[in-house]
């Protein structure tokens, strides 16, 4: 399938994979519509009667088991696992609908739903052969025990490749043998199912290599050990632990996919993750939008709300169009989500967290803003806000890393055409086609014409239209 984002690297505008824009999830799906709808009552009605309690769980630096039976007896432990094993079932588009409604209550719930759910369980749910899912997702489902996704190592963060657990298998083939520590790793410290990765030996090409390969552990394993919980700036209710592995016995079958394909294991499940924190930034933002226009409303200064000012006002609709545009990302790429594989829209899946980490980051910023010295200070939410937002856009792929992903997928495909442009100069007569065809569209494109949008839209449109196109324009002529 083509990539709209890839496609805007070499000048093509795949505008079919925009319009028409996706039907919402209520027409599409009415039945996961309700699901969805009640799962949001509920977890309203968790915040009402003040069992998620935001202030609390920022001071106590944890989420109470109290919390966790609550969210497993709603459903929210077994969002994205499969209804033949207890779950929901809920599709990308539905996950990451109810993943924006948990941001706007509390971000620390949201991570400990989103390590379980979209990483820890997720790997078993892409990855598990059939015995394994039908150990493990059942009791992930019921919420009996929480999964976590353990990556990240002392030495290798956005390195994922490189990391340095080793894995040995035992000379009888029973079991494998995993050495590491593991940093930073949400639930880890009373997750009961845990997908990790660890290189391994393997024959590439007549030669022996290490390659990672994903492994899913128990803490009752013998070998397993939680060294101890981190303190950080924000999220301080969800809990990240630092684990090592010695001489930690893993049973051959808890392999999780094939020996030596564990990166793509890794790849694989933090794509999907992206969607949905994505979503939960856009969610966040949301009511940050809402708690701004709020204060704003009542906090009169010179004898007017402060809303009243044009500087404001100048802050809220900046907040109202960035989650207008975060929106309809969205709404594309869980469209995209939910009919092809993740690696087809892996790079609008990192577009699309970028974009929202950074716009909840920058609204953040302005609410404490708005709300002046009570921004800063507690017991007002305001510098919690800020502080919770801070984490996306490092986890789950840097936004430097991402950048770096999108544009070195982005110029892929031109700079091959490129050296196939490259050698078919080297005998110009014999590819004398070739050759005045990308003199042409270099022509073309020095003439000022640009890649363009084949599709009707609304006249008021226009500006947008052309600016656009000449942006893709732009876009190309620096890839090349
Ligand atoms: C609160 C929290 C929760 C987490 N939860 C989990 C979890 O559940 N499971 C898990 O496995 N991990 C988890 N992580 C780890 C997280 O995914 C990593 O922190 C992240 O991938 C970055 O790795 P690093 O911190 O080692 O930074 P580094 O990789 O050391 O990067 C440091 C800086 O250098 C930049 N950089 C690195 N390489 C390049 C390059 N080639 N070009 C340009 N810039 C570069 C980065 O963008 C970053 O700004 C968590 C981390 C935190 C803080």
């Amino acid at each position: 399938m083509p990539s709209f984002v890839r496609g805007i690297f070499a000048g093509a505008l795949h505008d079919t994979l925009l319009f028409p824009y996706p039907p919402l999830l209520e027409r599409r799906d009415p039945a996961e519509a309700r699901v969805i709808r009640r799962l949001i009552d509920d977890l309203r009605a968790m915040q009402h009667d003040g069992l998620i309690d935001s202030a609390r769980f920022d001071e106590e630096e944890t989420i109470g088991e109290d919390v966790i039976r609550a969210l497993a007896r709603t459903g929210f432990l077994g969002l994205t696992i499969p209804k033949e094993y207890g779950g929901l079932g809920l599709s990308n588009t539905g996950y990451a609908r109810i993943f924006g409604e948990l941001s706007r209550i509390d971000a620390s719930v949201t991570v400990l739903i989103g390590v379980h759910c979209g990483l820890g369980a997720r790997a078993i749910v892409l990855f598990g052969n059939v015995d394994q899912k039908a150990r493990y997702l059942p009791m992930l489902a019921r919420g009996e025990t929480l999964a976590a996704y353990a990556l990240t190592e002392p030495e290798t963060g956005s390195d994922a490749q490189h990391i340095t657990t080793t894995a040995r298998l035992s000379a009888d083939g029973s079991h494998w043998t995993l050495d590491g520590r593991k940093l930073w790793i949400g639930n880890g410290h009373r997750a009961g199912v845990i997908a990790t990765f660890a290189q391994t030996d393997v024959e590439r090409g007549g030669k022996r290599v290490q390659r990672p390969t994903a492994f899913i552990i128990r803490p009752d394993m013998p070998g397993f050990h939680v060294e101890g919980i981190i303190r950080k700036l924000g999220i301080r209710g969800s809990t990240q632990a630092e684990l090592s592995y010695r001489q930690l016995e893993v049973p051959t079958d808890h392999v999780l996919g094939v020996v030596g394909k564990g990166f793509g294991v890794a790849v694989h499940v933090l794509n999907g993750g992206r969607l949905t924190l994505a979503a939960g930034c856009t969610g966040g933002t949301k009511q940050i939008a809402v708690e701004m226009a709020a204060f704003a409303e009542q906090r009169v200064q010179f004898g007017h709300p402060i809303a009243d000012f044009e500087i404001t006002q100048r802050k809220l609709a900046a907040a109202a169009s960035d989650i207008y545009a975060a929106d309809a990302m969205l709404g594309i790429l869980s469209d995209l989500a939910a009919s092809h594989d993740a690696d087809d829209w892996a790079l609008e899946a990192a577009c699309c967290k970028v974009f929202a980490s950074e716009m909840l980051w920058r609204s953040a910023d302005e609410l404490v803003q708005v709300a002046g010295g009570r921004g800063y200070v507690k017991p007002y939410p305001y510098e919690r806000w800020l502080r919770d937002s801070r984490i996306n856009r490092i986890f789950e792929g840097t936004n430097e890393i991402l950048r770096l992903f999108i544009a070195l997928n982005g110029i892929q495909g031109p700079a091959e055409r490129l050296k196939e442009i490259g050698s078919a100069l080297r005998k110009p007569v014999r590819n004398l086609g070739l050759i005045s065809g990308f003199a042409a569209s270099r022509l073309r494109s020095a003439l000022g014409a640009t890649p363009t949008l084949d599709i009707a839209l609304d006249e008021r449109l226009a500006t947008h239209k052309k600016y656009f196109e000449k942006h893709v324009a732009e876009l190309r002529t620096a890839t090349e």
